[in-house]
């Protein structure tokens, strides 16, 4: 059934809409092991504080992997992933004072949240007490389950919208909304500066992103992978060097060597092994969420006063923020762009590491398919 949308705009339209149903292709699973199919859904009715976005870059994350694939818990069936989305604005609300219809703007991992408590105030939405709204797979305000970014369209309350900058084109934007802020986030909260031995432990989307962010801030970085295949590529990204932390005697040659370890791994890691790597004092912040818990020992942290320590993405502002560094230090995502037609393909690729850095599906795609 079509909705009327009486409080929608085209700003710079001739009148306002009478009738406004959003209407969007997107690509779905209905089981964690069906392939993606496209479908065509209708967004939750549009308020006048949400704007409705024309999706044209949505970046795959390891996380939309994890969830549609039960490795997160029971995921809501059928279901639209995707939290890295890079589009245009093509009508706001009647109350947007943010967003003009045409702004260039990108949505990340949350799409609400309560904006009162002390987290939200504080410009945390990430740590919303009261539960922020994630992007897909979550409890919408209106009861339903938020559906991601592999789509035409999204509708978004415009607090939860970010502009993203001229210089950056959409395709290599779009991962920074995900891949980047959470990299960004504990390399700003720790304070990673000129001259420190940062390490950024595996080379996928988020990895790469955190090479290039740690490097521009100054900071001396080494890439820590299961081989040397990616060496040359994590040069031209900032990186000084590359370990391939399955050599005989890695652990041993390079045991109290950093300041700092960026920990980016989707999969089971021996942390105890990891925190050798360390100087007294050093820390390490884990974003990489494997599916399953991990064992450490409370030697590891206490012998050399060793931090151990964890990054949710980060608040709407310093996305932001992280999108105008980005801008001024001239770099974007590295990707591999990708058709609606090869998203099945690309997960197994992921989960194999095999991907320079990130997959970006091209959703103008969605028109041949
Ligand atoms: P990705 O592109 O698949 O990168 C993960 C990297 O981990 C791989 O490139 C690989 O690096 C390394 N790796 C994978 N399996 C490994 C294994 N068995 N042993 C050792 N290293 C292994 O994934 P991503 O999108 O960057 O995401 C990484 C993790 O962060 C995921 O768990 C994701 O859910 C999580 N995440 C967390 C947040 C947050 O807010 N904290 C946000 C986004 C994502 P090499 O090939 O270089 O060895
Ligand atoms: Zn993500």
């Amino acid at each position: 059934m079509l909705k009327t949308i009486a409080n929608m705009q085209h700003k710079g339209g001739e009148s306002t809409l009478a009738s406004m149903s959003i209407e969007t292709k997107v690509l779905q699973k209905t089981s964690p092991d069906a392939p993606f199919e496209i479908a065509t859904i209708q967004r939750r009715d549009p308020r006048e504080d949400d704007v409705v976005i024309a999706i044209k870059a949505a970046g795959i994350c390891h996380s939309d992997i994890h969830t549609i694939r039960n490795e997160w818990g029971e995921a809501h069936f059928p279901l639209t992933v995707g939290h890295e989305i890079a589009g245009v604005v093509e009508a706001v609300g009647s109350k947007v004072t943010k967003w003009q219809v045409g702004d260039r703007v990108g949505v990340g991992c949350l799409v609400n949240s309560c904006g009162e408590c002390e987290q939200c105030q504080a410009g945390f939405e990430n740590h919303c007490l009261n539960g922020a709204v994630g992007t897909y797979n979550s409890e919408d305000v209106d009861g339903t389950i938020t559906q991601g970014g592999y789509a035409q369209k999204v509708v978004v309350n415009e607090n939860f919208v970010c502009r993203i900058p001229d210089e950056l084109d959409f395709d290599v934007a779009a991962p920074l909304l995900c891949a980047g802020i959470t990299t960004y986030s504990p390399l700003a909260a720790w304070k990673v500066e000129k001259g420190q031995k940062v390490a950024v432990l595996g080379l996928g989307g988020l990895g790469h992103m955190g090479v290039q962010i740690a490097a521009a801030k100054g900071a001396d970085v080494t890439v820590l992978s299961r081989s040397l295949k990616k060496a040359e590529k994590a040069k031209e990204l900032g990186a000084v060097r590359t370990l391939a932390t399955t050599e005989e005697g890695f652990f041993k040659e390079h045991r109290g060597e950093f300041d700092f370890i960026l920990n980016t791994i989707s999969a089971n890691i021996d942390l105890d092994a990891y925190l050798r790597l360390l100087k007294p004092r050093g820390v390490m912040a884990v974003v990489g969420l494997p599916p399953e818990q991990q064992k450490l020992g409370f030697g590891s942290l206490i012998m050399g006063s060793k931090v151990l320590t964890g990054s949710n993405i980060g608040g709407i502002r310093e996305t932001q923020e992280m999108l105008d560094f980005c801008a001024e230090h001239g770099f974007g995502a590295h990707i591999e762009k990708i058709g609606v037609n090869d998203v099945d393909a690309a997960y197994d690729r992921v989960v194999a590491g095999d991907v320079q850095f990130r997959f970006v599906i091209d959703t103008a795609t969605f028109e041949q398919a």
